[in-house]
């Protein structure tokens, strides 16, 4: 049950076009208002009929109890900027944005007394961006962790948290500098590895004309789905959650000497022993309902 009465989203892509899906797949009655930076992207989320479109976003946020902050983590503050001056008095401002420390520092500062701020993020998405790529059923049974600061009232937590859960997601506390390291280490480190391992084999394909393309075996092409994410959203983490960024890439780093080495060394045991290791953790992820176990996700070739 969602314990808002009217909430308000800053950027209306992917992540804030879900949730507006998921909010109407509730059935309650709320009002639902947002802005985005571009007219292009105002006009579909209008035409969707996703929320009322405001063309500012002192307009979208006026009267609001919940005001989400959907837009990528290097301009969380710059939007507090624009939209402190209408933000109602005893009203949560929370975010999704995938670094939580640096989104924290860019964005207390700039509230006004009497607002309360509870970062959130919810661990979900896609490759797409826009609008147009939201979906209603994206958050469900997925974690969306929230990093509560001391201070932000234990009532204003359990709202937050039965509105997450109201769209159908998990919801777990924990601080932001473990969330920065938890996410650096599940998402943050392999993106770069698939934004690497596509460029290597760009270069690559330049000298092989097309048979990177023409031969993409799977684990390239799952590596080329994340490498296509939105290259804003993914400079803007980098820069973010650079000591747990820096801190897991380096770790990554020597383990791949470590089996550089073993290939090297035609050590086969210590790679079956590494390889047998991994695939149990992709079991434990099926196990808990997190991915699919069907082989090669579900896909025909
Ligand atoms: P998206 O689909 O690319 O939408 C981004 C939104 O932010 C758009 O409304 C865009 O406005 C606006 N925006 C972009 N640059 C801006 C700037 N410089 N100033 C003001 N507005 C700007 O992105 P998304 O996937 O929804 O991501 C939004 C947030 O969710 C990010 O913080 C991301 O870290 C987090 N997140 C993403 C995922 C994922 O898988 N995508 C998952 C969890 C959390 P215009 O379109 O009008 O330019």
């Amino acid at each position: 049950m969602i314990n808002y009465k009217h909430i308000a989203f800053i950027g209306l892509g992917l992540i804030a076009s879900s949730i507006a899906l998921a909010i109407k797949r509730t059935g309650q009655p709320l009002r639902v208002t947002g802005t985005s930076r571009s007219k292009s992207t105002r006009l579909k989320a209008k035409k969707m009929g996703l929320c009322e479109v405001f063309e500012t976003s002192g307009e979208a946020v006026e009267g609001a109890d919940l005001i989400v902050l959907c837009v990528p983590v290097g301009v969380m503050g710059e939007m507090v900027d624009q939209i402190s001056p209408y933000l109602k008095c005893g009203s949560t401002v929370t975010d999704v944005g995938s670094v939580k420390e640096s989104v924290i520092f860019q964005v207390l500062p700039k509230l006004p007394s009497g607002v309360f701020f509870l970062p959130g993020h919810p661990l979900a998405g896609t490759e797409h961006s826009g609008p147009e790529s939201g979906i209603e059923s994206l958050f469900d049974n997925r974690w969306c962790i929230l990093t509560p600061l001391p201070e932000t009232p234990g009532d204003k937590i359990d709202q937050l948290r039965n509105f997450w859960e109201a769209l159908g997601a998990n919801v777990e506390e924990m601080t932001p500098t473990h969330h920065d390291l938890v996410l650096a280490v599940t998402s943050h480190a392999p993106h770069l590895i698939a934004f690497t391992m596509v460029g290597v084999a760009d270069d690559f394909s330049k000298v092989s004309k097309s048979e990177v393309i023409n031969y993409s075996a799977a684990g390239f092409r799952d590596f080329t789905r994340i490498a296509s994410s939105d290259p804003t959203m993914w400079r803007d983490v980098f820069l973010n959650n650079k000591e747990a960024s820096l801190e897991i890439l380096g770790r990554f780093t020597e383990e791949l000497f470590a089996l550089q080495s073993a290939i090297r060394r035609g050590d086969g045991q210590q790679l079956y022993d590494y390889f047998s290791r991994t695939r149990a953790i992709r079991r434990k992820i099926i196990h808990a309902g997190q991915d699919t176990d069907q082989a090669n996700f579900g896909r025909k070739t």
